[in-house]
């Protein structure tokens, strides 16, 4: 693993990017990500998929305390940049995200994140005692651990993902499972949803946020060099041959998708093996705009008074 740490003139606090996000400012702690998921959706921002480089910049707390100070209203939170995980193994990186969680809660500031990866205990019980100022969002598309080991060969396994979705359920913290991306052809069968829905259920977890593998450019030709068994690459691009290319917003590069009936026949398999469940599936409008209405609310609501209120909720005596 190679670690850069460079100067950033930059802002750290930047407006976000996708609608899912909401009103909330973008913090990114790092770029690169060392998991190299070969669906990553972030590469091509995060520098080339499967590349063990990480870059830091120096002198980010006092930076970040300095942009918050200048901030008036300060947000109500703030989402880490979904592009590079923040748990990632990285013992620079983690000692960063310790110290950022701990600036922004310990200002009221509450954060958002979406991890693969083992929270460290350290981190876990710093997030557990603020747990209305956290919304944890954690990558789960399937509970087939030798599908994932080839699709996120550097994650954490299910069981442990799982494990920590219920520590943060239990300790009163918004835990939000993202299905995504769900492989066509792969682990998008109602056995496997079946599976993954009960796993999840019994973590306690409620809520999911579903979208399918949608091809960016340069994908295929990433799954294809590093997918070692050609069955698999030919049965995740079998459901794309019958796609179209599609503009998720204007200026943006064309994607493959897979055809909107296959995917709308999916997302209601979901829906209903994961209200068997209990458990409410956003769409991801983003990557489905043919299909769904809004917008899968990722981050959360988190207007001031909402938050007020959840501490009220969780509080009172
Ligand atoms: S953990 Fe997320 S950011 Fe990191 S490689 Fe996997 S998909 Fe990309």
């Amino acid at each position: 693993m190679e670690l850069v740490i460079l100067e950033r003139k930059s802002h750290l606090l930047t407006p976000p990017r996708l609608p899912c996000v909401g009103s909330l400012p973008t913090l990114r702690l790092a770029s690169g990500c060392i998991h190299g998921c070969l669906d990553c959706y972030a590469q091509g921002s995060c520098g080339r998929i499967g590349s063990q480089k990480v870059v830091l910049a120096v002198n980010f707390l006092k930076k970040l305390r300095d942009e918050l100070a200048r901030r008036h209203p300060r947000p109500p939170a703030v989402c880490f940049d979904f592009a590079s995980d923040p748990f990632q193994p990285v013992p620079e990186l983690l000692e960063r995200t310790y110290e950022v969680l701990k600036c922004l809660l310990g200002e009221g500031v509450g954060v958002v994140f979406q991890t693969k990866a083992k929270i460290p205990r350290q981190h876990l019980e710093l997030l557990l005692a603020h747990p209305a100022l956290v919304r944890a969002i954690i990558g789960l598309v399937t509970i087939d651990r030798r599908l994932l080991r080839i699709f996120e060969p550097r994650t954490a396994t299910p069981r442990t993902r799982l494990a920590q979705m219920r520590q943060l359920v239990a300790g009163g913290v918004a835990t939000l499972a993202r299905v995504d991306p769900i492989l066509p052809g792969l682990s998008d069968d109602p056995d496997a949803l079946h599976g993954l829905c009960a796993a999840l259920a019994e973590a306690g977890v409620r809520e999911i946020a579903a979208g399918m593998l949608v091809l960016r450019p340069g994908l295929v030709r990433a799954l294809r060099n590093r997918l070692a068994r050609p069955q698999i690459f030919r049965r995740l691009m079998q459901p794309f041959s019958q796609g179209h290319n599609q503009r998720f917003r204007a200026g943006g590069p064309a994607m493959r998708v897979v055809p909107a009936a296959r995917r709308r026949k999916f997302f209601q398999w979901l829906t209903a093996i994961a209200g068997q469940y209990g458990i409410a599936v956003h769409v991801c409008a983003c990557k489905n705009p043919d299909l769904a209405g809004q917008s899968c609310r990722l981050a959360g609501a988190w207007s001031p008074t909402e938050v007020v209120e959840r501490q009220k909720e969780l509080f009172a005596p």
